[in-house]
């Protein structure tokens, strides 16, 4: 895929899924609580093997399919079953594993103003990375219209981190996450991002 361009648009399909996503269905999803909003976005990073990109592991983990034998860290990851709706790869390409409309099991033990299983009421993307190097232009640029695009869908309110909503656990996206670059470039105002001093 080429660089995304900055005016990149991304569209919701009627069952929850992004028209130009690449669509690599997990098993590792329920049904959300009835009459629930999905009002928060959360976003982390992963990379498979920790501080390699590029390959197909991450999609394979969300896919109940990586080889557990092939790396140390495989191995402690087995039996495992997660999955984010998104992940943005370092190019921008972005790969969609569960619909919206769905529960994806990425958030884990979390709780956002006092409710806990962020994953009833929250949508997850992935972002190929670590804490540890800054992230792309291509995937703030396609995090930016994946942004804009479910919110004219869904009533969501606040963007926050993997580590805002399970502190003390979870340390993603990290550092080199610029909030106040996605705020911009999701035209968000600064109250969606409560956890980010402003500007
Ligand atoms: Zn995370």
């Amino acid at each position: 895929m080429n660089a995304p361009d900055p005016g990149l648009v991304l569209t919701l399909d009627a069952d929850g899924w992004i028209r130009e996503a690449e669509r690599l269905p997990s098993p590792n999803f329920d049904r959300r609580p009835e009459g629930m909003p999905t009002d928060l976005l959360v976003v982390h990073n992963i990379s498979l093997p920790p501080g390699q990109f590029g390959g197909d592991e991450i999609a394979a983990f969300f896919q109940n399919r990586l080889d557990h034998d092939a790396h140390p860290f495989f191995d402690e990851i087995r039996g495992v079953q997660v999955s984010s709706h998104f992940l943005v790869r370092r190019d921008g390409a972005l790969q969609q594993f569960v619909s919206c409309d769905a529960r994806a099991w990425h958030a884990g033990a979390s709780s956002f103003e006092g409710r806990t299983r962020c994953n009833d009421f929250s949508i997850g993307v992935e972002l190929e990375g670590t804490d540890d190097v800054p992230f792309t232009a291509a995937q703030y640029v396609t995090l930016a219209a994946l942004t804009r695009a479910l919110r004219e869908h869904y009533p969501i309110q606040t963007v926050a981190g993997h580590a805002d909503i399970a502190p003390g656990r979870k340390t993603d996206p990290g550092p080199y996450f610029e909030w106040q670059r996605l705020r911009r470039m999701a035209a968000l105002n600064p109250e969606a991002l409560p956890f980010q001093p402003a500007e």
